[in-house]
This record gives structure tokens, sequence and C-alpha cells, in this order.
């Protein structure tokens, strides 16, 4: 059925039906329909309060064989993170795949650009972030029929459009399900609450999007919530990568930058 299931949605109609019909849905019965439809669903995991309460309303879904949660460790990422990883381990008896990225690609990179290269320029930046994320994420998702994010339009411009489900050009083709796009911040601290979800513990010192340590700081009040990645840089999609801007917001962009 999987394999058959997600051919179907080469067919355009086919797939705007099911976007139709899965956007009028809540995230947990989103979820549930990928845990259906699918059966190498792939969690990815930042570990930021997205991810916490989809691993939650999953791990009430699916049995624990059933959860492949997958993490990128970049090897700069803060501690928190990490005692936040055993944290929910433990919590829901899961394990955490883990992946790392290519050590001598790091050392080369490294030795050539030195260990803070993303300070110099973006596209220094970019480098970084290819190397200790989009290549280990493109391993992770190799054997996987669809992966599970924890977008949010809310979050920032070029996630405004984000669809609820999609076909992964970036990953061979393979679906990529945003459960939480509609849902407001509010909405996530909620259900945090509700359920007594783990926290990343740099969220009560005032980070509002949490990624390596060096890259992330906290916001200051009226900040957008994704002024703290990357603060150096102006005028840059606060993106690494991962999520590419959807072909819809990339216009919407080009029409604002024309008509200024
Ligand atoms: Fe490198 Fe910073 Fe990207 Fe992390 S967020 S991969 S340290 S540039």
């Amino acid at each position: 059925m999987p394999m058959t299931f997600r051919s179907r949605l080469a067919d355009p109609v086919e797939l705007r039906r099911l976007r139709e019909d899965l956007e009028a849905r809540e995230p947990a019965a989103i979820l549930d329909f990928g845990y259906r439809c699918f059966s190498a669903l792939t969690l990815v995991a930042s570990f930021q309060a997205e991810s916490c309460a989809l691993i939650d309303m999953a791990a009430r879904i699916a049995p624990a064989e059933r959860l492949r949660v997958v993490t990128l460790d970049t090897g700069r990422l803060p501690e928190e993170t990490h005692e936040l990883i055993d944290r929910v381990r433990d919590r829901y008896g899961i394990a955490v795949e883990v992946w790392l990225p290519d050590a001598t690609e790091v050392a080369s990179l490294v030795t050539r650009e030195g260990a803070n290269l993303f300070r110099r320029s973006v596209e220094l930046r970019h480098t970084c972030c290819d190397v200790r994320k989009r290549q280990p994420l493109r391993g992770a998702l190799a054997g996987a029929d669809a992966w599970v994010t924890g977008l949010r339009r809310e979050q920032s411009a070029s996630r405004a459009a984000t669809p609820v489900i999609e076909l992964d050009p970036e990953h061979g083709g393979i679906v990529k399900l945003a459960p939480l796009v509609r849902w407001t911040a509010s909405d996530v601290e909620a259900y945090l609450d509700r359920h007594d979800v783990p926290r990343h513990a740099l969220y009560a010192r005032g980070y509002t999007s949490i990624g390596c340590a060096p890259c992330t700081r906290a916001t200051g009040p009226g900040e957008d919530p994704r002024a703290g990645r990357w603060w150096w840089e102006r005028g840059e999609p606060k993106e690494c990568g991962l999520h590419p801007a959807h072909p819809a917001m990339v216009a919407a962009a080009a029409r604002t930058s024309s008509a200024a």
C-alpha cells in the first residue's frame, strides 16, 4: 500500500484533493494519516517545542516500534538540546536516531575555513549547514517513504505558504508532512502544558527558536521569533536549507521586491 499510495500522489489532482482534506484536520489526525499510509514514516526532530509536541502525539497514535524519530547532531548543538534528547528518550521509551555529519568533510571544512566560518559570509554559512545538516538529512531519509516536520506557517514569511503535504524533490520525491502548519505558538504551548511534554531549557532564557549554539541567541520583546537565528545576517531568509521556501512564497517575495 505505501508505494501505491505514494505513487497516487504523483497525480497533481489527487495531491490537491488530499491536501484540501488534510488542511481541515487537526495535527493528531494528520499524523495518524501518516502512520496509516506510510510504512517508513520518519519524524525529524530539532527538539524545539514543535517536535516535542509531535513526538508526544505520535506516541499516542503508534506503538513505539513504529516511531522512527531522527535528529541531526551538527556537532555544534547546545548542551541543553542533548539533555532534552535524553529526557524524551526516557519519557517515551523510544530510540532517538542521531545522525552526525561526515567527520572527514567536517575536518576538511574546518581546516580550510575555520570552525566559525559561518560568521564570514552567507555562502560559508550555507556551506556549514550543508555539511552539518543537509547531507546528514539526506542519509537519514534515504530509506523513508515520508517524513514529518514541525514547520508552522506563522513562524516566518518564508514558511507562510507551507503545504500540509507535499512531495519532496530534495529527498527523492518522498512525502513531506507538516501536521502543525496551522498552529500558532500558543497552540503548541497549550499542547505542551496539557500533556506535560518536556521542554527545551533555553525557552526559559528568552530563546524563541533554537538551533546550533553559535548561530542562535535569545530574542527581545517585539522581535521576530526567528530573529535570533544567524542574527548577524541582514535580509537573508532564516533558513538552513532543510526547508526550501515553497514556490508560492518565492513568487510572492519576488512580487514584493519588484513593487518596492
Ligand atoms: Fe553551521 Fe550554524 Fe548552520 Fe549549525 S546553524 S550547521 S553551526 S552554520
